[in-house]
């Protein structure tokens, strides 16, 4: 392994290095050939996090709270930090000591997992100084003042209303949500509580249809209607999609424009401030798997990532990520298939994944869109764990409209 390499952990909740100034970054290409990975090389590109980061930012008319779950590396963070994010959605311990270790006081931590561990909120609320608390139930909310012991006017609580299924490729309607009658008694409950109340929810992720947004709003305007009480902040959610092989996405600021005409149009909203838990699409094309062919057979190629490695979407979710092999072929396209390196057979990625009809053992094909939930997934099942990061002046292999083109 050469200096250029850094190895990454298994869990990647570590402080990084300095980003060096983009014009000092290599390309992929030069990296591949020089070095020969025979393991998975993760390619980041800080450019295009802080472009995102800034596109989002700007674009959108309240906060922007970035999904640290999506991916947590120090890299990501600090590019996004140089990009203008300065609000970030945590859900562990873990999440939230290292955001403050980078940014320290300057950063809004939020706390925007619903349900939590007595020693997760005392460690939040005593040692990070976080303020900011989702909530789904009265349990949840008694937990809090319990271990908390915080003075009415010192915690913002945002309450998580369940919202029905919806259109997006992930659905996260399932786990957590407030039914109508809850949400609205939490919301008398907390107001005298709160110095800032919200309302919040998640459309699911990858969501398509901007006007999921509006119901959604819709809904949380009903519920504030029934409440009666003054709702200061309207929390929007993750969801913002990128665009895939087989997704034409509509450009962000659609999703924005949705998102303002159904703010202003809500009676009981109106005045409050909007947030956003962007993940996906602020980190999704800043990243790139670098994997190896290792055999093909027919229209299968076996390769060194996989389902357990940083591709799960590209199994059971079946996503199909935007692929290209580093060598020149003149070879017209075909569709092939990915299995990965460990030995069960679930390990396997149906794509379709386009790629010159003569690649074979030895080729190295570049994966994108794999900044979000890739190598955040990864295992180290079937001691397949060894992959190395490096950073790149490349563009994303797919740009997404109004994001990163
Ligand atoms: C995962 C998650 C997000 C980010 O979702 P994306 O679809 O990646 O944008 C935002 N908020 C919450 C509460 C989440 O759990």
């Amino acid at each position: 392994m050469t200096k250029s390499l850094l190895r990454i952990a298994v869990s990647p909740l570590r402080r990084g290095r300095e980003i060096p100034a983009p014009a000092a970054l290599p390309a992929l290409d030069d990296i591949v050939a020089r070095e020969r990975p025979q393991e998975p090389l993760h390619a980041l590109r800080p450019r295009t996090l802080q472009l995102t980061a800034r596109r989002f930012v700007e674009g959108f008319p309240g906060d922007t709270l970035y999904a640290v779950k999506c991916n947590a590396d120090p890299r990501v963070l600090r590019a996004l930090w140089e990009g203008g994010v300065r609000h970030f959605d945590c859900a562990s311990p873990a999440e939230i000591a290292l955001v403050r270790s980078m940014f320290g006081r300057e950063a809004a931590i939020h706390y925007m997992h619903p349900v939590r561990a007595r020693t997760a909120i005392r460690e939040a609320y005593a040692r990070h100084a976080v303020r900011d608390f989702v909530l789904d139930s009265v349990a949840e909310l008694d937990k809090l003042l319990d271990e908390t012991r915080a003075k009415p006017d010192e915690l913002a609580l945002v309450v998580r209303i369940a919202l029905p299924k919806g259109a997006a490729r992930y659905d996260l309607s399932g786990k957590f949500g407030a039914g109508f009658d809850e949400a609205v008694a939490l919301l008398r409950r907390c107001r005298p509580l709160a110095a800032t109340l919200g309302i919040s929810f998640h459309v699911g992720s990858q969501c398509l249809d901007p006007q999921a947004y509006a119901r959604a709003i819709a809904l949380a305007d009903t519920v504030a209607g029934a409440a009666g009480v003054v709702i200061d902040v309207l929390d929007v959610g993750g969801g913002f999609p990128v665009a895939y092989p087989d997704t034409d996405v509509p450009p962000l600021g659609a999703f924005f424009a949705a998102i303002a005409a159904a703010h202003a149009g809500a009676a009981h909203l109106a005045q409050a401030r909007l947030w956003a838990e962007p993940g996906r699409a602020l980190v999704a094309g800043a990243g790139s798997v670098v994997v190896q062919v290792q055999a093909r057979r027919g229209n299968a190629l076996y390769i060194n990532d996989g389902v357990y490695g940083s591709l799960s979407d590209a199994g059971v979710p079946a996503f199909r990520f935007p692929v290209r092999a580093l060598r020149a072929s003149a070879e017209p396209l075909r569709d092939f298939a990915f299995f990965g390196p460990t030995c069960d057979s679930a390990d396997r990625m149906v794509g379709p994944f386009a790629l010159p009809d003569d690649i074979g053992e030895g080729d190295w094909i570049e994966i994108g869109q794999l900044g979000a939930y890739g190598a955040a997934l990864r295992t180290a099942f079937n001691g397949f764990d060894r992959a190395h990061l490096v950073e790149v002046a490349d563009r994303p292999l797919l740009l997404t409209p109004g994001l990163d083109d």
